[in-house]
């Protein structure tokens, strides 16, 4: 039995994933906090690489988008979600 058309489905497949994440990951999305939803808890501003989030006036967490780089450090220690 030839394997090679599964072989390069399962290639082609895996390469869009790796495109879509890359896109993702240094051109694209820019990630943001939804201050109903931030306690202001501060563990994003701990875990942030590149010092690109700070507190507002309002208490809630922001993001400097000119500092970003996308890691994703802040959507995933974020305990109540509220980075997207
Ligand atoms: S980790 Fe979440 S809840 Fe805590 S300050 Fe950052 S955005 Fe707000
Ligand atoms: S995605 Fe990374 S660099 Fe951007 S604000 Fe969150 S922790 Fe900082």
């Amino acid at each position: 039995m030839n394997r090679r058309p599964t072989l390069w489905l399962l290639l082609s497949f895996a390469l869009v994933l790796l495109l879509a994440f890359a896109c993702q990951q240094f051109t694209g999305a820019e990630y943001f906090i939804d201050s109903s939803s931030c306690n202001g808890c501060g563990e994003c501003i701990r875990i942030c690489p590149n010092d690109a989030i700070y507190y507002n006036q309002s208490g809630k967490a922001e993001i400097d988008q000119t500092k970003c780089t996308h890691c994703a450090n802040c959507v995933a220690i974020c305990p109540n979600n509220a980075v997207y």
